[in-house]
């Protein structure tokens, strides 16, 4: 009955669309891969400023490798860690301007361990409906009350949370730049509530840190600094290693290392990975040239998809969505581009709310004006063309 039930559940998911399946990819660098046998440029990944392969990343994560071994052996409560941690630690504590900072092994671990120690029963949650998986996961998880406001809608977190005066902590989370449709959230506004009724706000900067703000992300975008925020980010995405951290003052920190199960309990980053967090950070400040292509690669296709009759927001972020609405047309014009040599694989519910399918394009710093323009040239043909046909 078990497995019949599953059965049935995965033809439900493929009947509606919805199947997901792993793909071999092989990067032959930060935009370039061969999938199935093809060779394609990416147009997907969040690897914004080409860090994975930056020549002095790779070297310090090969020296820590060979110098302290593959794995970190424990949690690092148990059995300690790397001096290379401490040295992380406090690049980012420097690069973000707060006190201390905290990694963990992933951003979803970051956010769900995070989130469940800073609240629970006694306590409400008010987050953004568009909040990454991971933010969802971690409020669901503390057990506390959890509202959801509308996305970016200020009257409405308001309104939520003069309602909810009993309880004893009030967190409000969102994200710095929303990771699916890669538009800003109005942070100031938000922190004004934040203060007004004595609430903590949590900003996921997954996607703002390495892009806004010279680097230094959403908050620094806004020119916005304060003890009651905490920021959370990830070292997996514009800095291209692996891991997530927690920045905020020194007792939250303190508080973190002995509450946040998703950092007590598990294994330590490895060294090389660490060591090449640390090297990305570096080269963000100083090698400020990755940032400025990136820069000109945004408006060169924002503007460019602008042309082709695309209405989107001028946000200067890395994340454009193409939205079509039904899973079936996101996943044709995917395959389209596919064919035609670009990855952008369609995005699909839960990842999105039904009805907003979409290819989620991603441009980084390595993508030359050539590749942007081959697929502008590319998506003009299928979309329109499609379009003109009444599809
Ligand atoms: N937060 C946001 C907004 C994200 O987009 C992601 C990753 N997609 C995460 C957290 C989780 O980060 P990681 O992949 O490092 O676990």
């Amino acid at each position: 009955m078990f497995l019949k039930d599953i059965i049935q559940e995965l033809k439900d998911i493929k009947k509606n669309n919805l199947f997901r399946y792993l793909r071999e990819i092989i990067l032959l660098d930060p935009i370039h891969a061969i999938i199935e046998g093809k060779e394609v440029t990416l147009f997907c990944s969040n690897n914004y400023l080409g860090l994975t392969h930056h020549k002095e990343v790779i070297k310090a994560a090969k020296e820590a490798l060979e110098r302290y071994g593959v794995g970190a052996g424990a949690a690092r409560l148990i059995s300690g860690h790397n001096p290379l941690y401490t040295e992380l630690e406090t690049a980012l504590a420097k690069f973000k301007q707060t006190e201390k900072t905290l990694v963990f092994p992933t951003g979803y671990t970051t956010n769900i361990g995070t989130i469940s120690a800073l609240v629970s029963r006694r306590d409400a949650i008010f987050c953004d409906r568009l909040a990454h998986a991971s933010i969802i996961d971690g409020c669901l998880l503390s057990g506390a009350r959890f509202f959801r406001f509308k996305h970016n809608d200020l009257a409405h977190l308001e309104k939520l949370i003069k309602e909810a005066n009993t309880f004893r902590r009030r967190l409000i989370i969102t994200e710095g730049v929303f990771s699916m449709d890669g538009d800003i959230s109005p942070l100031p506004e938000i922190y004004e509530i934040a203060k007004k009724y004595d609430a903590i706000l949590l900003v996921d900067d997954a996607h703002g840190t390495g892009v806004l703000g010279e680097g230094r992300g959403s908050l620094f975008h806004f020119n916005i600094k304060g003890e009651r925020i905490i920021q959370m980010a990830t070292l997996s995405k514009a800095i291209g290693a692996l891991g997530g951290f927690v920045a905020g003052n020194k007792d939250l920190i303190d508080y973190l290392i002995n509450k946040a199960r998703s950092f007590i309990f598990t294994t330590a980053l490895p060294p090389s990975v660490i060591a090449a967090a640390k090297k990305a950070i570096e080269i963000i400040e100083k090698e400020p040239e990755h940032l400025k292509r990136l820069k000109e690669n945004i408006y060169f296709l924002r503007k460019g998809l602008h042309d082709l009759g695309f209405k989107l927001p001028s946000y200067p972020t890395p994340i454009i969505p193409l939205i079509l609405g039904n899973e079936e047309d996101a996943l044709d014009l995917s395959k389209k581009l596919f064919d035609a040599g670009f990855f952008i694989p369609a995005i699909r519910p839960p990842t999105v709310p039904k009805g907003s399918s979409r290819l989620r394009i991603t441009i980084s710093s390595v993508h030359k004006k050539e590749d942007i323009e081959s697929l502008l040239d590319a998506i003009e043909f299928f979309y329109h063309r499609d379009r003109h046909r009444g599809r």
